[in-house]
């Protein structure tokens, strides 16, 4: 019997087009104004894995000619004292864009310190306020992975109208909004979570599998029903995503790898909407 392989869903090469015609744009804009795009990323404490993320996406920043600022505040900051440095970025002019590294600590009330975040610089998608406008089909910013998502569906020509796309996780930043996405694109959406009854019977039904949930390989490949397409947005220790990878490519049509399928992107769409972002804020034409 012939075993069939998954088409690799290539996000590392997606991102790199979505970079470099973000570059070309940023260019522009500090041809056209004398004022460079700049992201603010606001790290509190030193948790190492956020300190390597905040590095990261500075790192892409540079090289995508956008400014970005750190504002690094000591683990001990208060809600109010975040709330405060947030507050002030988002009056900033200078500021065109802002990323606040979570987790926060657990002494923080996140969400106030989200909802500090103007929604005219929320590049990351994580307010109240991008919530309900991407969910009613306005304009704002989507948060960075969901949007991430949507371009690698989009770039594999993947028909949404119509199909059964099983979402497992339902976090504010990602399970959800990914959700409220693939709705908005006529699909037919079931949120799975740590509560669903019956995980397995739930991903069988799935022509579309977008697992957000942060537990190694806990979608098994056997329920992946033959050409489906699988986006595995989980990332955990040792380079493993939320599916079981090896036997899911056996099964499915296409598929996102971990590393290389959605994380790229997540960086990508948040420089392009700091761009964006930048664009309105200066009054040229958006996108
Ligand atoms: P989160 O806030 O911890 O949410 C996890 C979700 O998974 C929750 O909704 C939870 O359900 C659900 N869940 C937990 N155990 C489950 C189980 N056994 N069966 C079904 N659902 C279960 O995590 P997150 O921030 O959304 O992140 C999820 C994953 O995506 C992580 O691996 C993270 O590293 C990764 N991630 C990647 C990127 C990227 O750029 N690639 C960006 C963000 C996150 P309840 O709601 O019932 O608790």
């Amino acid at each position: 019997m012939q075993t069939r392989t998954a088409r690799l869903m290539d996000g590392t090469a997606l991102a790199r087009r979505v970079v470099e015609e973000t570059s070309v744009r940023a260019a522009e804009i500090t041809r056209r104004t004398g004022v460079t795009p700049c992201l603010a990323t606001v790290l509190v404490g030193e948790d190492p894995a956020s300190v390597t993320y905040v590095r990261m996406k500075r790192a892409r920043c540079a090289k995508a000619g956008i400014d970005s600022r750190l504002v690094s505040l000591p683990a001990a900051t208060t809600t109010a004292e975040l709330v405060g440095t947030l507050r002030t970025l988002s009056q900033d002019p200078a500021v065109h864009g802002i990323l606040l590294q979570h987790p926060v600590g657990p002494h923080i009330d996140e969400r106030a310190a989200f909802e500090a975040i103007a929604p005219e610089k929320d590049v990351d998608g994580v307010t109240m306020s991008s919530f309900a406008s991407m969910s009613f089909g306005r304009p704002g910013f989507a948060s960075c992975t969901p949007g991430g998502i949507m371009r690698l569906l989009d770039a594999y020509d993947v028909e949404l109208t119509g199909r059964r796309a099983v979402v497992v996780g339902r976090s504010a930043i990602l399970g959800k909004p990914v959700g409220m996405l693939l709705l908005a694109r006529d699909a037919t959406v079931t949120y799975c979570h740590s509560r669903t009854a019956d995980l397995a019977a739930a991903v069988r039904e799935a022509d579309v599998v977008v697992a957000a949930v942060g537990r190694p390989r806990l979608i098994r490949g056997e329920d992946i029903r033959p050409g489906a397409v699988v986006i595995d947005a989980g990332y955990n220790a040792g380079n493993v995503g939320d599916v079981d990878f090896d036997t899911a490519r056996t099964r499915a049509g296409l598929i996102t790898p971990v590393p290389g399928g959605v994380g790229p992107m997540t960086i990508a769409v948040l420089l392009e909407q700091t761009v964006d972002a930048a664009s309105a804020q200066l009054g040229l034409a958006t996108r």
